[in-house]
């Protein structure tokens, strides 16, 4: 039986997240509903959702969400399939406990498995698009600011992908000792050593031939231009973005810009003309045994406890890298 009502959570202040009862929606031709049993807290709700000025209807959060489909109308989904699904551009987000799927916004995921450890998928599948579209990794020196789980997550990936040195740079230590346990070759503290000292150390003064900005601040992003080689790649994928005000500028040093020349691709795997396909991929990958990106959740509390959730991620205490919401 599929009650009438359900609990949706979306943040009415600045980091505080309301609790509503809503109806639960009825699904159009070609759609499904989806009984939410995973949620999983990203660095871009904290970012762009977290800090959101008040809103008497809440602003939507959380997009890293996976179920099983109880109600189908689509011929490509059954019910009882487990599936990671997007929230659509019109939805009200994903921090809720019954959702409409529409086919190109679901990864159909295997029966066999954690659903807390597929979930991961969603981000590590965004991870593998932006990968995608650096060309070849084979034999490069890379450096990756920021080891939140998206940094990781790069990090996984090129060490499967035959970097040949994969630095990593983030100013907690315990995100450090992750990085070598998911594939790191050299790890830097830059609150503690000079990064600009250390890349060209590591890389006998060459710096790196590719460069992921995975922090989000304008800081790593002058970084990254900076210890980029002459005519190497500056690969965006952190937000530099103030929640409350995404209109705010970023100051950018261009003589470093001038100096280095770097290629500069900024990805977005949600923008991409199909937000699913690298999702999928991640999921098929996984399930080959290539990567599980499970292995980056460090705490794992109920939906009801989301508030809690989001406030530990924000801290970044207590060696919190990624934590899963599963239903109570
Ligand atoms: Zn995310």
């Amino acid at each position: 039986m599929i009650p009438k009502t359900m609990s949706v959570m979306r943040t009415i202040a600045p980091q505080k997240l309301g609790l509503f009862q809503e109806k639960i929606p009825e699904i159009k031709n070609n759609q499904c509903l989806i009984r939410l049993e995973r949620w999983s807290v990203c660095g871009s709700d904290i970012k762009s959702g977290w800090d959101h000025k008040k809103n008497t209807r809440g602003y939507p959060i959380c997009h890293e969400l996976a179920g099983t489909i109880i109600e189908t109308k689509s011929e490509k989904f059954n019910v009882g399939q487990r599936v990671i699904a997007l929230p659509s551009p019109i939805d009200i987000g994903g921090l809720c406990e019954f959702m409409v799927g529409i086919p190109e916004y679901m990864a159909k995921i295997p029966n066999e498995g954690d659903l807390s450890s597929w979930v991961t998928c969603q981000p590590a599948g965004t991870v593998l698009y932006s990968c995608q579209q650096i060309g070849t990794i084979i034999g490069k020196k890379v450096l990756i600011l920021g080891q939140g789980g998206i940094g990781l997550s790069f990090a996984a990936i090129f060490a499967r992908s035959g970097a040949s040195q994969i630095i990593c740079s983030d100013p907690i230590d315990d995100r450090l000792s992750f990085s070598k346990k998911v594939g790191a070759t050299h790890v830097i503290n830059p609150s503690k050593a000079s990064i600009d000292d250390a890349v060209a150390e590591i890389t006998d003064g060459s710096m790196a031939d590719i460069v992921i900005e995975a922090a989000g601040y304008e800081q790593t992003l002058n970084d990254a231009f900076r210890l980029v080689k002459q005519y190497g790649k500056v690969i965006i994928f952190g937000m530099v973005r103030d929640g409350n005000n995404p209109s705010t500028l970023t100051s950018i040093a261009t003589h470093y810009l001038l100096q280095n020349c770097p290629t500069i691709i900024p990805t977005v795997g949600g923008r991409s003309a199909d937000p699913i396909a690298h999702i999928q991929a991640m999921v098929d990958l996984k399930e080959r045994g290539w990567w599980d990106p499970g292995e980056l959740i460090t705490h794992q509390l109920p939906f009801s406890k989301a508030q809690q959730a989001y406030e530990m991620y924000a801290s970044r205490k207590n060696g919190v890298v990624k934590i899963v919401l599963h239903d109570d």
